[in-house]
């Protein structure tokens, strides 16, 4: 294991209300008693929009960052009903935002469009969690590193700040389903990832690169052999704290 910090990334999706709050809690004094586990991790909470301030303020640790989990591409403000920019959620305090994500991708959101969207909110300073990741039909194919190179390259332009980009490979057959890939896969996944990074955009660090898809406490420790790997995106299970929690627990383990 390196000594860069894990990322912990809860995405809770349509999840959440105000009382919450207590979820929150929950993680919070776990990671203050938890020294030794919450000094080599980061944790990033993307919470829905309605809750961003208010959780942020009453929380108010450094030991919880706090994220969003899409934006319009417009960067302030526009005729978009029901929508949120970039420059709205930097406002409210989320420091990181994930776009790409493969549900939202499913609603229509193309390559171009999430491009729009990395650069408006690299322009606001917020951090991205970009996702990417084929389907079952795409995998069985063979195709799964054509698509997500097509990802990569489609989307990501060579003058945004790469500081300001970490990748989720998000296997979309993964998702929500149970199923997760085979370590050797997910190996070579990550290599070619980190690769295609240097090569296409001459970065001199190689980018973080999260797994996200089916995390959970149990399946967690399959991932603790693969050193390229630089966290996990958590959906479904990142919606209780105590599964949350025990994810973190026993990836250390
Ligand atoms: P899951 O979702 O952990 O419920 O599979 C991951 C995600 O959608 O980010």
């Amino acid at each position: 294991m390196t000594n860069k910090l894990k990322y912990f990334v809860a995405n809770w999706k349509m999840f959440g209300k105000l009382s919450s709050l207590k979820n929150v809690h929950e993680i919070k004094r776990f990671l203050s008693l938890k020294k030794k586990i919450s000094n080599k991790s980061k944790i990033i909470l993307c919470i829905p929009n309605t809750l961003i301030y208010l959780f942020k303020k009453k929380i108010n640790s450094h030991l919880i960052s706090w994220g969003a989990q899409n934006c319009h591409y417009q960067e302030k403000y526009g005729p978009y009903t029901g929508s949120v920019s970039s420059y709205m959620l930097k406002n409210v305090g989320a420091e990181y935002v994930i776009l790409g994500h493969s549900e939202n991708r499913l609603e229509g959101e193309t390559d171009s469009i999430i491009k729009k969207k990395i650069e408006s909110s690299i322009n606001q300073n917020l951090k991205i969690i970009f996702c990417i990741g084929e389907t079952l039909n795409e995998k069985i194919n063979r195709k799964t590193l054509f698509v997500i190179k097509r990802q990569i390259l489609s989307s990501i332009d060579r003058k945004f700040n790469m500081n300001k980009i970490i990748i989720a490979y998000e296997p979309i057959w993964s998702i929500g389903t149970g199923k997760i890939p085979q370590v050797a896969e997910l190996k070579k996944i990550f290599r070619f990832i980190k690769n295609e990074f240097k090569k296409n955009f001459k970065t001199k660090k190689s980018p973080t690169v999260l797994y996200g898809g089916s995390v959970n406490s149990k399946n967690i420790e399959n991932f603790s052999g693969i050193s390229d790997i630089g966290g996990f995106l958590i959906g479904g299970a990142s919606q209780s704290p105590k599964k949350f929690i025990d994810i973190i627990e026993n990836y250390y383990k």
